[in-house]
């Protein structure tokens, strides 16, 4: 075991302070990393701040974590010390189930550790990335195959890239198809990347009229500002999917009557509040769906991965130092990022 230092939330209305946390040394199929940069997800802040009722305090959140290798363990095959190396949300599975068995360890039928607050049906807390190092099995460590001086904007892709191709390559996205991305945060902006990489015609839709601009140099063909129903009406019945990763409750229906026939809007975002019930005739009078995606597996993670180096993909990021994170969480309540905070962990002191 080694101590290290961290940032964690000790309850829901604490901020973030400076915290010192355990981690193990590495057995044989682990690999430790020292970790460079961690992206900020509204995930963390929902975390911190108990919002999905579930946190175990102590917290340490950070699921977009890119590190220098500084040990492996015996077995260890596929990584060795100096490598770089990323680690997303997960950190472990029961590597039995179905669903492990085919590579979606984020359904993982026995529940997955997340990176943070512990396995998902019970046990022992985890630790994130706002902290100096970490220490996880093989199997859930990515290559990065990135250029090094863009490996802080790479981390974002852990949990944000992730969270957007997987839904987008799940709902077959392609050339000629019109593809509505809703929200232009840290996943949305990722998505709008992503999704014009794959060859759709790529529709933004956004609350802030400032982001119009940025929306187009980062790939959409056309921007929407969705509180505008004249706007909205104008696309109605055209899309062929649309992602939605807003993080706050809102009213679906807008959107739901934008796709055509048979087509389908996939929530990724995870609000505190739910949603309102949509309407049941926007739905049932095109036979129109509702769907939902969680982060994705290590095998489609690690293609991702790959897909976003060879596509010279990487975030939009804005870095901060690990004290200005209370400071971060408040800007990204107001929607006020272009479009990640990451964190330079060299600012962490210990
Ligand atoms: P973010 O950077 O804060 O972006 C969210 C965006 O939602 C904002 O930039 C804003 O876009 C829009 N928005 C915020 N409040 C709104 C409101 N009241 N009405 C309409 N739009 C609003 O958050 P993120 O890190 O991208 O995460 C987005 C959500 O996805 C969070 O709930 C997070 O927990 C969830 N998430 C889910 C998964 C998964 O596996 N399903 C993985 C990671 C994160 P505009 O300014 O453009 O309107
Ligand atoms: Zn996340």
């Amino acid at each position: 075991m080694s101590t290290i230092p961290a940032y964690a939330a000790s309850s829901s209305t604490s901020p973030l302070a400076p915290f010192s946390i355990e981690r193990r040394a590495p057995g044989p199929d682990d690999v430790q990393i020292d970790i460079l940069f961690c992206g900020v997800c509204h995930s963390d802040l929902h975390t911190a701040r108990n919002e999905w009722k579930n946190t175990l305090y102590p917290t340490v959140p950070g699921h977009e974590i890119v590190g220098r290798v500084s040990a492996v363990g015996a077995e260890v095959t596929r990584f060795k010390v100096g490598d770089i190396a990323g680690v997303g949300c997960m950190v472990d599975s029961c590597q039995r189930c179905a669903s492990c068995a085919q590579d979606l360890e984020q359904y993982c039928e026995n529940g997955f550790t997340g990176t943070y607050n512990g396995p998902v049906f019970g046990g022992e807390n985890t630790y994130g990335g706002y902290s100096s190092r970490i220490v996880v099995r093989q199997k859930f460590v990515l290559r990065i195959t990135h250029e090094l001086q863009h490996l802080a904007a790479v981390a974002p892709l852990l949990c944000a890239g992730i969270t957007t191709y997987s839904p987008l390559r799940q709902w077959g996205v392609g050339p000629g198809q019109k593809v509505g991305i809703v929200g232009l945060g840290g996943l949305g902006h990722m998505g709008v990347k992503i999704a014009a990489a794959m060859g759709a015609h790529v529709v933004l839709f956004t609350t802030s009229p400032s982001k119009v601009e940025d929306a187009r140099r980062l790939g959409a063909k056309e921007v929407v500002i969705s509180k505008d129903p004249a706007a909205m009406a104008a696309h109605a019945n055209s899309f062929d999917f649309i992602l939605n990763t807003v993080a706050a409750q809102h009213d679906l229906d807008p959107f739901i009557n934008l796709l055509k026939r048979d087509c389908t809007m996939t929530l990724v975002g995870a609000p505190e509040n739910r949603h309102p019930a949509p309407d049941v005739f926007g739905l049932i009078f095109k036979r129109r769906r509702l769907g939902g995606s969680l982060i994705g597996g290590l095998r489609e993670t690690q293609e991702m991965l790959d897909f976003c180096a060879e596509h010279g993909i990487v975030s939009d990021i804005e870095m901060i130092a690990m004290d200005e994170i209370n400071t971060a969480y408040e800007r990204m309540l107001r929607s006020d990022v272009k479009y990640r905070f990451v964190i330079d962990m060299a600012t962490l002191k210990g």
